[in-house]
């Protein structure tokens, strides 16, 4: 376990991740009752690795409340599990994880992968503060954590409730910087390129190839 804690400070030395949550009044309001700590027990991480077939990874097992109990990486090669997560997922779970994984090792080869089709970089500025103050922070896209599809829309992970925000709860809205408006649909050219997708994948390119890696 403290070698888990260590591997938790490292990251944060390099990723600031969980200084990016706190500093922000919505998704620090939104991790009110997550704890963000290595688990007592760490066994589950000899399962995951076995199940992952991968070299270079660490594993971390946190508490069951952390991150709202989602699986996650952080830099520059540690996959987070809550503890208790279901060992029939893990092989699942795990191929996701070794996406983000590869997305932090190799950040240009993925910058390029996302052009060809059809994804460039966005700044913050970009976005109106309202509406960026209300996105959702995802240590796994938080790197590079704006996008634009076809030179236009960027998704965006809003908090459904802006007053009481719950970390699962977010819905994708599109900001088209082109007509300055936010849409709650995603662009048919989207659509019609990747059909529709659970809010999971569409929040962000690096999850879209994660969940559908192709
Ligand atoms: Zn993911």
């Amino acid at each position: 376990m403290r070698q888990a804690q260590a591997t938790l400070k490292t990251a944060e030395s390099l990723d600031s991740y969980e200084s990016a949550c706190s500093s922000c009044p919505i998704n620090s309001k939104a991790r009110t009752f997550c704890q963000y700590i290595a688990w007592q027990d760490q066994s589950l991480s000899e399962k995951a690795l076995a199940a992952a077939a991968a070299k270079d990874i660490t594993v971390v097992i946190l508490s069951p409340s952390a991150e709202g109990g989602m699986p996650h990486t952080r830099a520059p090669n540690v996959i987070c599990l809550p503890a208790y997560f279901p060992e029939e997922r893990l092989a699942e779970t795990m191929r996701h994880e070794l996406v983000h994984i590869d997305q932090r090792k190799n950040p240009q080869a993925w910058r390029e992968k996302l052009a060809a089709h059809g994804w460039t970089p966005a700044s913050r500025e970009e976005i109106p503060q309202q509406w960026r103050s209300r996105v959702r922070i995802n240590p796994d896209t938080h790197s590079a954590q704006f996008w634009k599809w076809a030179g236009r829309y960027i998704p965006l992970p809003l908090f459904e409730r802006e007053d009481k925000p719950v970390l699962r709860e977010i819905s994708v809205r599109w900001w088209d910087a082109e007509e300055q408006r936010l849409n709650s649909q995603p662009p048919t050219s989207f659509t019609q390129k990747y059909g529709s997708l659970a809010a999971s994948a569409a929040e962000h390119p690096y999850e879209l190839y994660a969940y559908h890696n192709r």
